[in-house]
């Protein structure tokens, strides 16, 4: 069976990995000639919106799938007539505008920050009488690892942003005092079955997600039982075919849902070693139509991104149960060139493992501090 993925960056690298033991082939098609996956798989190089070119990528599929949620929703449709399509498109069109994933929360009961939709410097003033400050501003579309968001915590905050707004939609938003972010990985196969990770607890450094440790320290099942039940309601209403991450900050003990994606998420890399299926076998189990793979942890797992820079590989892999994954991509500042997966058995054996960690990793962006903090 060959699938065809729209995206050819780390996800799809990824999902590639682990579909060969089951024998599926595929095929890739991504705008960027330097594309991770061409290491591994045949790829068409066409923009997302070349028809003819989506034309000839379908052509012999069992069926498409997509690793980048900003592909063009007309694409998905347009594939759409030659294969199935999973996600359904319209978990795509929901997941890339801010305001109708938010709108779409609130109409499943799903709780949120307030927000207010803003079009101009008039709008914005109105929105930050209602909702108050400290606020943030986000355009609605293509925003990404904290890209196209301005925090305004004063008058002359709002006022700058008046003035030097984007001229696209934008979302305020109400800014919340999270004691932490958490995200839910879920799962939904062709036959609505589901399965749910474990909650993870994520970290970022200037809006990139920098460190997950998973399962969330602390984690009580009352926790775990409302994020699923938020999850499966999103899967149910879009009739949901594949993995979805939703985004979640916990303040004062309740979950308040921020974004999700129609795909695999890197705050589920961990489960590659530290789950019994990994995330990305389990998005092509749920869109190929096999039975879905158990989601528990095994132990307790930390994944380290490594963003913009390499470690020497030889240091690191002397620290055992530590998962190096390159992705074949250049350095350049910013840029998710790979992740470190740490499995151990207990949070004690996590922090002995921690310790070993060679000097690279004992920079600030790296959250080891807050690692620390969370498995002594
Ligand atoms: P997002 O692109 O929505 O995931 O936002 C990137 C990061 O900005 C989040 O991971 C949070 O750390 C922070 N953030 C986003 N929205 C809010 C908010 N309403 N209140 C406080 N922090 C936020």
């Amino acid at each position: 069976m060959t699938i065809g993925i729209l995206g050819g960056g780390q996800l799809g690298y990824m999902l590639a990995l682990a579909g060969y033991p089951l024998d599926f082939h595929f095929r890739f098609l991504d705008p960027s000639p330097q594309a991770p996956v061409g290491r591994i798989a045949p790829r068409v190089t066409a923009e997302y919106t070349d028809f003819e070119a989506l034309e000839k990528f379908a052509h012999g599929l069992a069926l498409a799938t997509y690793e980048f949620e900003n592909v063009p929703v007309e694409a998905a449709l347009f594939l759409q007539k030659q294969v199935p399509v999973y996600p359904p498109p319209q978990a795509l069109e929901a997941a890339q505008d801010r305001l109708s994933e938010k709108a779409l929360f609130r109409k499943l009961g799903i709780a949120t920050t307030d927000f207010s939709a803003v079009k101009s410097a008039a709008e914005l003033n109105a929105a930050v009488t209602k909702l108050g400050l400290p606020a943030v501003l986000k355009t609605r579309r293509m925003g990404y690892d904290g890209k196209g968001q301005w925090v305004l915590s004063t008058l002359e905050d709002v006022e700058r942003a008046g003035k030097e707004m984007p001229a696209a939609p934008l979302i305020l938003e109400k800014f919340v005092n999270f004691s932490r972010e958490l995200s839910i990985l879920a799962v939904r196969g062709r036959t609505g079955e589901t399965a749910f990770y474990p909650l993870v607890e994520n970290h970022h450094r200037g809006g990139i997600l920098r460190l997950s440790v998973a399962p969330a320290p602390h984690l009580t099942p009352s926790l775990q039982r409302e994020a699923q039940e938020a999850a499966r309601r999103v899967l149910e209403d879009l009739n949901y075919v594949g993995v979805l991450a939703i985004e979640l900050f916990e303040s004062d003990g309740r979950l308040l849902a921020n974004e999700m994606a129609p795909r695999v998420h890197n705050s589920g890399h961990w489960s590659i070693e530290g789950a019994v299926t990994s995330q990305f076998e389990n998005h092509l189990r749920a869109v190929a139509g096999l039975p879905l793979g158990d989601t528990r942890a095994l132990g307790q797992s930390a994944m380290l991104n490594l963003i913009g820079e390499i470690p020497d590989s030889t240091e690191l892999l002397t620290v055992p149960d530590a998962h190096l994954h390159l992705y074949g991509k250049s350095s350049r500042p910013g840029r998710k060139v790979g992740h470190l997966t740490l499995r151990a058995d207990s949070a004690s054996r996590l922090a002995e493992l921690v310790a070993r960690l060679p000097a690279f990793f004992r920079r600030q962006e790296f959250c080891l501090a807050e690692l620390e903090g969370k498995v002594r």
